[in-house]
Formats: structure tokens, C-alpha cells, sequence
């Protein structure tokens, strides 16, 4: 199959030899588990459990009640612990409600429906079970998984890509799914097909997986409608709308979703989720994670149940080699620290990296020599460098009319960066700042709304008031006419 060039990115030394060869272990049950309720992108679920309660394993606790949410359940069966607030699992470290779990260690399952064929049920019921499911977007995005399942609705789609591109530097565990678990994955990836009604299903694995790229062809043989692409290894590939212009030459505009040119990506392991979900009810409370780094002992592809503490993955991993430099969660281009080991992990995490001081190679930064090598790098075709200008000097629109909005936050452009300046540092401080302006705006227009609503209400109640009044007046001037009449008549 004929690929496409895409612009930009770089070929950051992948350092996945550490893990590669690690075939996926369970992890032991933890003391605790630690859920929190906003695991996905929307809104947090909302509890359906009480602190004593017991549950089984796969048991709902908390339920989503919007749109764009997704449900939680019980990794394994135990007693609520608490239902509060936490450390998130994100830079900030602030609190987010979070439900803890003390396993019992029977592991008892709540009673499975049987194991359905997921092609006698209409499109609709799959849809169902996957948003039961509480399944989100495993690769990191978390977007939750039922509602890019439903686009069929509004979009014409005639193809679902399969993202197994795994393109970050150290993870692995996609690539250990793949190697491990094809058939399962294939599974699914029929099912979205089914479900979204698409013609054709592309499985994109870069070239540095080749056992991966043949476990999945031998899956694949036999369903003609679905190919598995050996895309080129190139960073950021795993990027939605990257991989799809490489897949089909067919860019998608800017700020517009992959269905506005007919195709929905998901990654490998949600496909491994939506089999578990569809195929047998069973929801998602475990994911595979990549332990890796410099710094960690034993690097390792993990088996890990949601709400597992990231410093029960580092113990089991036999601790470090050397004090780490940064922890992260996810990859080192893309990834972020990690605030406190205490945190724990939920279904977005695909890798906890433990980096050394000499991988990191933090160097103070220069002031920038002008060379354009992150230009050259970026692959959303962005001009890094005056971008960070503007940010710098608090332009923020200057650098929104520059893209900043159309940045990926890939980290290419610093990668190449001979100064070392930060760039994305300026990008996803310009990006918040902007957020929490929006915020301000929002929340002054919400005043100004409500304070000219309840003007509105006052007026109108005054307006209720006088008229009563005045009809009350009217009703004792008539009853006075009638007795004056009635007394005349005397
Ligand atoms: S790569 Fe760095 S030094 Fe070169 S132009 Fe960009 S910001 Fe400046
Ligand atoms: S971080 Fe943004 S500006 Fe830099 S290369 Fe990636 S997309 Fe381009």
C-alpha cells in the first residue's frame, strides 16, 4: 500500500529494548486502590457506592451522567474505604474525588452476562456495552470510547484506523499487546467496524515492532477488508492526524476531527477493551503498562489493575538503579511528571518512565540562534520560534494567530532545539493562560446573564405587584359604586 510523507518530526534514539522484550506480567493485588472518578475526558462519574459498602469485582461505582463521560468499576471485590478527595494523578497533584477500595482478595467477579456473538446485536447495543464498559481511549487521550463509536450518526465514515504506531520513545506495551493478545484485539477491531459501519479497517504499526506487524497479519489473514501497515518509524506517527495522512495522503483541516474526512482512529489496546466489553461484559479495571527508564531496575510490561499505586509498579520493577531525575507518566516526548508516587494509575496511563539525570540532559537554555531546526521539525507546519516570542512577551493572541491552537505539544521542536530553549513550555503556558482567561470571560458573561436575568425577574414582579394592586383598587371602587347604587335604590 502507497504511504505518504508527512512533514516534520524526529527520530528520538526509541530506547525501547529496555521493555520490548518483556512479556506483560500480572502485578500482585495492592493494600489499596485508589479510583479516581474522572479518568477520561468529560465530566467525572458520579458515585453510586457508599463508604462500608462491599462490592464485587467489575461492580459499577460510579456511573457517568453526561455525554461526554465514562462509568467506573470496582477492579476487584473489597470494601469502600472512603469516597473523597485525592492526589490526581497529573502534574498539579491537586485533590479529585477519588473512591478507595480495600481489596479482599477473593477477586470475586460480579455475575458476567453470557458471552454474546457482538454481530447479532444492533448497532446501537454495542454502542451500549462499550459506554458501560466505561472504556476510554487507552493510548492517552481518554476520550471516552461509545461516543467516537457512535460518530457513525453524524458523519459519513468509511474507514477505522487502528493506531498500533506506538511512536514515544520506551513504551512498549502496546507492542507486547499485539505480540500477545492479536486475535483478541482483531476481535474488537471487527466489532468497531461493525459498529461503525466502515468498509475498511487500516492497522498501523511502525517498523521497529516487526514481531508485533506479524502477529497481527497472521490474525488479520483470512478478513480481507482489514490491512496491516508497516508505517515508516518516525515521531510524533502516533499522532491521530498524522498517521492518517500518512496512511492516506488525506490531511485533516485544522481544528476539524478525523470523521470530517470519513475515518475514526482508535488505538490497539482499546480494541482489546471493546472485545473484553462487547464479546463478554466484562468492563475495564486493568490495563497494561510499560515500567521503564534508566533509572528502574527491572524494566517491565505490567499487567495493572486501575487505582494501582505507581510506587507498588516501581517496587515490583525492584525500585531504582539511581535516584531518577523525573518520573513520568506516559512517554518522554508527550508525557507528564509525575506528581507523588503515591498516585495511582488509571486508564490513560501506558507508562510510568523513570528517567536519569544523563537521559534527560537538561541544559540551561540559550537565547535562540534563529536556525529554524524547529520549524523544519514541526509537523503541524507551525514556526516554533516566533510562537514562543509572542508567548514570551505575554502576546497571546499573536501567538493564537501564529497556531498556537494547532499545536500538539509533540515536544519535536524543542528536541531539535540547539539552544534548548523550552518551547513547549511557552506553548502550554500560553495554552493555559488562555484557558483560564476563557474561564474569566465565561464566568463574567455567566454574571452579567444572571444579574440581568434577575433584573428581568424584579421588574416583572414589580410589574405583578401594580397590577394587583391596581385590580384590587378597581374590585373596591366597583363593590363601593354597587353599594352607593343599592343604597340610592332604598
Ligand atoms: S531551533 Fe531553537 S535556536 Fe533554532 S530557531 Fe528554533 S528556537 Fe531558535
Ligand atoms: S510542540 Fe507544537 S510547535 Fe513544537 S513541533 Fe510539536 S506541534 Fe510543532
Amino acid at each position: 500500500m502507497k504511504l505518504f510523507k508527512i512533514r516534520g518530526g524526529v527520530h528520538p534514539d526509541d530506547r525501547k529494548k529496555l521493555s520490548a522484550n518483556k512479556a506483560i506480567e500480572p502485578m500482585p493485588m495492592p493494600k489499596l486502590l485508589r479510583i479516581p472518578l474522572q479518568q477520561h475526558i468529560g465530566a467525572p462519574a458520579e458515585p453510586v457506592v457508599r463508604k462500608g459498602d462491599k462490592v464485587l469485582k467489575g461492580q459499577l461505582l460510579a456511573d457517568s451522567k453526561s455525554v461526554i463521560s465514562a462509568a467506573v468499576h470496582a477492579p476487584t471485590s473489597g470494601q469502600i474505604m472512603a469516597i473523597g478527595n485525592y492526589m490526581a494523578p497529573h502534574p498539579s497533584g491537586l485533590p479529585i474525588r477519588t473512591i478507595t477500595l480495600k481489596p479482599d482478595h477473593d477477586d470475586r467477579w460480579i455475575e458476567l452476562p453470557a458471552e454474546v456473538d457482538p454481530f447479532t446485536l444492533t448497532l446501537d447495543e454495542i454502542v451500549k456495552r462499550v459506554a458501560d464498559a466505561g472504556i476510554v481511549g487507552m493510548g492517552g487521550a481518554t476520550f471516552p470510547s461509545a461516543v467516537k463509536l457512535g460518530l457513525r450518526k453524524r458523519y459519513e465514515l468509511h474507514t477505522l484506523v487502528l493506531n498500533g504506531a506506538e511512536c514515544e520513545p520506551y513504551l512498549t506495551c502496546d507492542d507486547r499487546l499485539m505480540r500477545e493478545q492479536a486475535d483478541d484485539i482483531l476481535d474488537g477491531i471487527r466489532i468497531m467496524m461493525h459498529a461503525l459501519q466502515v468498509e475498511q479497517a487500516l492497522i498501523a504499526i511502525e517498523n521497529n515492532k516487526p514481531e508485533a506487524l506479524a502477529a497481527m497479519r497472521e490474525a488479520s489473514s483470512g478478513f480481507n477488508k482489514i490491512k496491516v501497515i508497516n508505517v515508516p518509524t518516525r515521531y510524533p506517527m502516533g499522532s491521530e492526524k498524522h498517521l492518517v495522512q500518512t496512511l492516506t495522503g488525506k490531511e485533516t483541516p485544522a481544528r476539524a476531527l478525523t470523521a470530517d474526512i470519513g475515518i475514526v482512529v482508535h488505538n490497539v489496546a482499546t480494541a482489546h477493551a471493546v472485545h473484553d466489553a462487547v464479546r463478554f461484559g466484562r468492563p475495564l479495571i486493568s490495563r497494561v503498562v510499560t515500567v521503564s527508564g534508566g533509572a528502574i531496575q527491572q524494566p517491565r510490561n505490567l499487567h495493572v489493575l486501575i487505582g494501582t499505586p505507581v510506587q507498588d509498579l516501581l517496587d515490583y520493577c525492584g525500585g531504582f538503579l539511581e535516584q531518577p531525575s523525573h518520573i513520568l507518566s506516559g512517554g518522554p516526548m508527550m508525557g507528564h511528571p509525575i506528581p507523588d508516587t503515591k498516585v495511582p494509575v488509571i486508564k490513560g496511563f501506558n507508562g510510568v518512565i523513570a528517567l536519569t539525570a544523563k537521559e534527560t540532559a537538561i541544559r540551561p537554555p540559550m537565547p535562540c540562534i534563529r536556525c529554524a531546526n524547529c520549524v523544519t521539525a514541526c509537523p503541524c507546519g507551525l514556526v516554533p520560534l516566533e510562537m514562543a516570542a509572542r508567548a514570551r512577551n505575554g502576546d497571546l493572541q499573536g501567538a493564537v494567530d501564529l497556531g498556537l491552537m494547532d499545536c500538539i505539544a509533540c515536544g519535536s521542536c524543542a528536541y531539535v532545539c540547539p539552544a534548548h530553549v523550552p518551547l513547549v513550555q511557552y506553548f502550554n503556558y500560553a495554552k493555559g493562560e488562555l484557558t483560564l482567561r476563557q474561564r474569566a470571560e465565561h464566568k463574567q458573561a455567566e454574571t452579567k446573564r444572571l444579574a440581568e436575568q434577575r433584573a428581568v425577574r424584579i421588574e416583572h414582579q414589580k410589574k405583578a405587584k401594580r397590577e394587583a394592586m391596581m385590580r384590587r383598587r378597581q374590585e373596591a371602587a366597583r363593590k363601593k359604586a354597587a353599594a352607593q347604587t343599592t343604597e340610592t335604590e332604598v
